[in-house]
């Protein structure tokens, strides 16, 4: 059967505006058009494939579990499960772990457990969950009701209660927002979708003070920032700041869709036997995955390779802009940068994402106003020099074009 970016018109649901060609094949960073034209791969499955296509550690623990258990349901336990669960409670804060399937499942595991647990030390009324503007934690009802972009859980009916918004990064007006009511605060250490927007390491410390003050929880939301991209397990741990709930997602799994939810034992004791649940969540064949990718992203030397690789990307990416004057500036950590348009570039990101795809080079945006590279951790550098190429001349030809937006 023949089928091709056509095809994607007929037969799908017009929520999507995928690229015009279709990604036939990958190997590490490089990937493969049914046409046969090469990318190089900076935008890594938006921030998933940590690992690059096909890593060898993840192909094989696939086939390996592959051949051997797909799925039980949670109706037993299994043994990739618990391994990967022992490794993340082993090199984290948390002591227990709940999987699930997606970033979105997990932060909604997340927000229900902050208020059962409220449920259960409090008296009623303790159920206010703070969140910040330009925040993005799925596109469950409640977890978007959550997100701090109202465009994204308008239209759909009555939204879940007992959800307020604070300006990210404005330590005075989330004071003036908690109280007692206060649940949970739930933020992302470093916004990804909101822009690649990194806080100030006072503002984290004072949301954590704050939560201390008012018996609040802190959630991280770690699914785009965590798993190494920022050249730390997790960015808690440059942060200093240690949270309540983590969740994660995204790079976990390095291309195996799975979520996980961390937390302490306290905490976790208020998920109680039929509170909550998946069918899917902790499966063998997602977790003996995750649980390889584990394997090679928790090694000193490939941490500090991010932090080599993001050096060498703000190298020639300052040189670009030398040349052609389109960024304010690179924003970011390590394997996760937003190259920030200036006022005369303003609101053009796609095009920029369009012009680099077309000389060959696979990149994201994150909002209006900002080219986002996600890329695996273990990006060749040959592939980071050969990929800013492409996207310098993608630029040259953007520059040398004028706008039809205006
Ligand atoms: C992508 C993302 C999510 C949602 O993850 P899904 O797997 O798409 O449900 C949640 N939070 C953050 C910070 C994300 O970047």
């Amino acid at each position: 059967m023949q089928v091709n970016r056509e095809t994607f018109n007929d037969v799908m649901v017009p929520n999507y505006n995928p690229a015009a060609m279709v990604p036939v094949r990958g190997q590490g960073s490089r990937v493969w058009d049914q046409e046969n034209v090469e990318y190089i791969d900076f935008a890594g499955g938006i921030a998933v494939n940590v690992l690059g296509h096909c890593h060898p550690a993840l192909t094989s623990a696939l086939l390996e579990q592959g051949n051997k258990l797909w799925h039980l349901s949670n109706v037993f336990t299994n043994e990739p499960a618990l391994r990967l669960a022992a490794k993340l409670v082993d090199a984290t804060f948390a002591d227990k772990v709940y999987f699930a399937n997606s970033g979105a499942e997990a932060n909604e595991a997340a927000l229900k457990l902050a208020r059962r647990f409220m449920l259960d030390h409090h008296d009623e009324g303790k159920d206010e969950i703070i969140a910040f503007k330009q925040g993005f934690h799925g596109r469950t009802f409640f977890t978007v009701t959550v997100g701090g972009q109202p465009a994204y859980s308008d239209g759909f009916g009555p939204k879940p209660g007992g959800i307020i918004h604070g300006e990210y990064g404005n330590l005075a007006m989330l004071e003036d927002m908690m109280s007692n009511k206060t649940c949970a605060v739930m933020m992302e250490p470093m916004q990804g979708e909101g822009g690649i927007i990194v806080p100030e390491p006072e503002f984290v410390k004072g949301v954590r003070a704050l939560c201390d003050k008012h018996n609040a929880l802190l959630i991280f939301d770690e699914v785009q920032s965590g798993m190494g991209r920022t050249g730390k397990l997790f960015e808690y741990m440059n942060l200093d700041v240690t949270p309540d709930i983590l969740t994660s997602a995204k790079s976990l799994g390095g291309g195996f869709p799975i979520g996980a939810m961390l937390t302490t034992a306290k905490i976790a004791e208020s998920l109680k036997p039929g509170t909550h649940g998946s069918t899917y969540g902790g499966n063998p064949l997602a977790c003996a995955v995750a649980e390889a990718a584990f394997d090679v992203i928790n090694q000193q030397e490939v941490l500090d390779g991010v932090l080599l690789k993001e050096a060498l990307f703000r190298e020639h990416l300052a040189r670009i802009n030398n040349k052609y004057e389109v960024f304010t500036e690179i924003r970011g950590k390590g394997m996760l940068l937003g190259c920030a348009l200036n006022e005369k570039y303003k609101g053009r990101a796609r095009d920029f994402m369009v012009a680099a795809n077309n000389e060959g080079l696979m990149c994201l945006v994150a909002g209006m106003n900002v080219v986002r590279f996600a890329p695996s951790l273990v990006i060749p550098e040959e592939d980071i020099i050969e990929g800013l190429a492409r996207f310098e001349k993608g630029i040259a030809k953007l520059v040398s074009t004028p706008s039809d937006s205006k």
